[in-house]
């Protein structure tokens, strides 16, 4: 059970955490630079999966060995899900044991479900007309896509209601939502879920399950971390906590270690090696600021790509390349945090619908989202670090398949960023070759070979 968590934070009146620090590109060589910096290896050496070694495969219980509820089995069978991922099978059956989880797994292993399977599984809607499982996500889009998971699960069980809580939307619709009739699953944006506490027209004092996606994310951003700590304060004492993402910095985990409980039951990835999506085929091009454009649409030109999204650092950036981007192509469509929310999720969902292919998106997309058919991701912008590269390029890849990604070297300051990266994750970028054999990234290959045992190596 949960650990209360000191008072005191400093409790900024901030809603919403999405924008994005305009300075953050730098595209020419700056005094930043490394001056000790190596040149770049420019050799042309296609990047192949290295071998996965040390890891031993856990797939000896199946989603049916997990006794669960009927009404889920069949949900979860819907849903195409065959075989748990090692992620979920070690985990689901510790989560519905009430114990507090801490949850490190590589990006597109299937931690949603993890959370989604177990609270269906323990939820009673009968026992209280009040939600009892709470769940926050550092984005709306990311909050949206997990309500999604829950209604996909929920499916064949009767009387279970979620609220999805998030803002840039009337706080007064919320309020009429919640009392429209009992609400049993709460989920949203730290800052909309705080205001709704305060407004007192949320009441989580029966909460018992109190969950946070891209843990580090949230904890990690002063703003949101105050919100979420709050709201902790509004739930009960006893409750299970659990916390989930792809990657913690080391600060962020004490702050997350802070709201569970000793005897919590951790799942921690040690080398960072291992969270590199084993089928991501990666490269990066060096390319000046003033060709990046050119640049764009001839990758898209020689590439085999399904759907992709291109992550620039800003959003003005987000705004002219996608403005340009789409009136030369149709497919094109931008997401970014200065939009009227409801014009985000429309954009989204054209995005998920397959309506639109190419996605021009801010950090805002660069955390959880799981689209299908992305099998290209492009950074037009260089990711600020290691992480945010990390978390970018799994959009691509999600669940054992293949992808690539794309990285644009503009300075001496992205190369030595870029140096960073295959530092952290002992992993090996090199140049966009000319030619680039299309099976290396494509699907087709992943879907034959994508068993369970497969796709998992640090879950
Ligand atoms: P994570 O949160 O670990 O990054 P997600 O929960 O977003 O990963 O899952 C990635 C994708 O894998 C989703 O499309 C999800 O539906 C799919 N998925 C998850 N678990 C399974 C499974 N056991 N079998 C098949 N697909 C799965
Ligand atoms: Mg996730």
């Amino acid at each position: 059970m949960a650990a209360a968590v000191q008072n005191g934070h400093g409790e900024a009146e901030l809603l919403d955490y999405e924008e994005e620090v305009e300075e953050q590109v730098t595209s020419n060589g700056s005094a930043e630079a490394d001056q000790n910096q190596e040149p770049m290896d420019d050799g042309d050496r296609v990047v192949m999966h290295t071998p996965y070694h040390g890891h031993v495969s856990l797939h000896t219980a199946g989603f049916r060995d997990m006794l669960l509820k009927p009404e889920i089995l069949k949900g979860i069978f819907d849903a195409g899900f065959e075989h748990p991922s090692q992620v979920q099978a070690e985990c689901i059956p510790k989560a519905m044991s009430g114990v507090d989880i801490l949850c490190q797994a590589k990006s597109g292993m299937g931690k949603t479900a993890v959370f989604v399977i177990s609270t269906l599984q323990m939820i009673d809607p009968q026992a209280t007309t009040q939600p009892t499982v709470l769940v926050l996500a550092p984005t709306r889009e990311l909050a949206y896509q997990i309500a999604a998971q829950y209604r996909r699960f929920r499916r064949h069980l009767r009387g279970i209601r979620i609220g999805l809580f998030y803002g840039g939307t009337p706080l007064l619709g919320d309020i009429q939502n919640l009392r429209a009739g009992p609400v049993h699953i709460v989920l949203g944006t730290p800052g909309r879920l705080k205001a709704l506490v305060r407004e007192r027209v949320l009441n989580l004092s029966h909460i018992k399950h109190f969950i946070v996606d891209e843990c580090d994310k949230v904890l990690g951003q002063l703003d949101m971390q105050s919100d979420v700590h709050e709201i902790f304060l509004a739930t009960p004492f006893e409750k299970q906590v659990m916390m989930f993402s792809a990657t913690y910095q080391t600060a962020v985990l004490q702050d997350c270690r802070k709201y569970l409980s000793k005897e919590a039951f951790e799942v921690l990835v040690e080398d960072p090696a291992k969270l590199v999506l084993k089928r991501l085929v990666q490269h990066y091009k060096q390319v000046t600021e003033d060709k990046k454009y050119r640049m764009l649409k001839d990758v898209l030109d020689v590439i085999e790509w399904n759907q992709v999204i291109i992550f620039v650092n800003t959003v003005t950036r987000a705004s002219t390349l996608g403005t340009l981007l789409s009136e030369e192509m149709t497919e094109v469509i931008m997401i970014h945090s200065a939009m009227a929310q409801e014009e985000r999720l429309a954009r989204y969902q054209q995005f998920v619908d397959y309506r639109k292919r190419i996605l021009v998106a801010t950090d805002l997309f660069g955390r959880g989202m799981d689209i299908e058919r992305v099998n290209v991701v492009i950074n037009y912008d260089c990711p600020t670090n290691p992480d945010q590269y990390l978390h970018r390029i799994a959009r691509a890849g999600r669940f054992g398949t293949c992808g690539l990604a794309v990285t644009f070297v503009a300075s001496d300051v992205d190369a030595q960023k870029l140096n960073d990266i295959q530092d952290r994750y002992d992993t090996d970028i090199s140049a966009l070759p000319d030619q680039l054999d299309p099976s290396l990234y494509t699907s087709e290959e992943a879907a034959e070979s994508s068993s369970p045992d497969s796709i998992d190596s640090a879950n």
